[in-house]
């Protein structure tokens, strides 16, 4: 079995089913108790969140756990929103965001706010001619991903957050790192939220957080026992938090490692499909600008479902896109269709998404299946 849909959720790594076992049944203590046991859960808590901080270039009282990216995105985003009272702001987004951040666009839109799209490049990254213009005293939020789930692209923080500034200083900054932590060195985060996902970089499910700066007012998002600083309510998730520290833990020894591998094993992916096969296309960055995980290709004359299935029967696994969009009948590709793929070519696009457990070797069989199958495929449709 050769596992290429990382993107849509990861392997955990040993380490991290060791620490969720751990916290289950040594230290299931409630960390909001006062007791010894329960001090000792709090304290391995607040050590996981020092690095998940460290690891981001924050402070630790800036992370907010949550259950994960659609909650912290949802938090973000109506949290900011919810603080307006009825007043009508301008919100900015791109029409290649993951549906946890779109859908909450679409629903401030439907309640009154203004709220504009930004389109994306043909790479996939967002226009930041469109993101300048867009910009006014009225501003109050930009949600921008770090880098597309879909196609890799990897969207320059540094820059976006220099036009905000300039451009429209009051304006609070959020990305959706759900698929860029871990998979591209970063020291500080020039964000004022960002969002991560534990799956998604072999840690558990059902457990992520919001980095909020600290000069960020929000309002709350479950109310309850007003744990996280009143912001999130709810009994902690030690499991999955001390699972995910597990990984944090692991990226911070090993990240530089993981992703020289990742990249390694998608460049010969790239490299001995395109010398076998003619008519093919790499939709997105260019494979050194992309996230080194992330493979988004399009086989004319095949479709991308067929070509899935056909590699199932392999043991093969890969996707057609993400997750979360591919079982909504006729859902339409809004991330290759802004970046003006339509027709044959969008309906032909697979993503391979390579993950820490993925070697080297193993993308000399799936180039070698995908070869043969495209091949075969093609036969059939003439
Ligand atoms: N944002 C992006 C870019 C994603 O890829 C995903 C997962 N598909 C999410 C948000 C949602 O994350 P979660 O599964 O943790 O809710």
């Amino acid at each position: 079995m050769i596992y290429l849909d990382n993107s849509a959720t990861t392997r955990a790594f040993d380490s991290v089913a060791q620490a969720v076992h751990t916290a289950m049944v040594e230290d299931y203590a409630n960390p909001a108790g006062v007791y010894r046991m329960a001090v000792q859960a709090d304290k391995l808590v607040e050590g996981a969140r020092e690095r998940l901080a460290q690891s981001l270039g924050a402070a630790a009282n800036e992370i907010v756990y949550t259950s994960g990216a659609t909650e912290s995105n949802n938090l973000a985003v109506f949290g900011l929103a919810n603080a307006l009272r009825k007043r009508r702001k301008r919100f900015i987004t791109t029409m290649v965001e993951h549906p946890s951040v779109f859908e909450t666009f679409r629903a401030l839109e439907a309640g009154g706010q203004e709220v504009i799209y930004l389109n994306v490049n043909k790479d996939g990254t967002v226009r930041l001619d469109q993101l300048a213009e867009a910009l006014n005293d009225n501003t109050l939020l930009v949600s921008i991903m770090h880098v597309n789930n879909e196609v890799g692209a990897v969207n320059d923080l540094e820059r976006i957050s220099a036009i905000i500034q300039r451009s429209a200083p009051q304006a609070v900054f959020h990305s959706d790192g759900v698929q860029a932590y871990g998979k591209l060195p970063f020291t500080s985060v020039p964000a004022h939220m960002y969002s991560l996902s534990g799956h998604k970089f072999h840690g558990p499910k059902g457990v992520g957080a919001l980095l909020i700066r600290q000069n960020v007012r929000i309002g709350k998002g479950l109310l309850g026992g007003s744990q996280e600083r009143g912001i999130r309510s709810g009994t902690l998730n030690t499991p999955g938090i001390l699972g995910m520290d597990a990984a944090v833990s692991h990226y911070m020894a090993e990240g530089q490692a993981i992703r020289a591998k990742l990249f390694a094993c998608k460049k010969r992916l790239v490299e001995l499909i395109t010398s076998e096969l003619s008519d093919v296309y790499i939709n997105g960055p260019e494979i050194e600008y992309g996230a080194p995980n992330i493979l988004n290709m399009s086989f004319p004359g095949v479709l991308g479902e067929i070509l899935l299935h056909s590699l199932e029967e392999r043991e093969i696994f890969i996707s057609t896109g993400s997750a979360c969009s591919q079982k909504k009948q006729n859902a339409v590709n809004r991330t290759l269709n802004s970046m003006g793929i339509t027709g044959r070519r969008a309906e032909g696009a697979i993503r391979f998404s390579i993950g820490a457990f993925n070697e080297i070797g193993e993308m000399d069989t799936v180039a070698q299946v995908v070869v043969e199958q495209v091949n075969m495929l093609r036969k059939y449709a003439r």
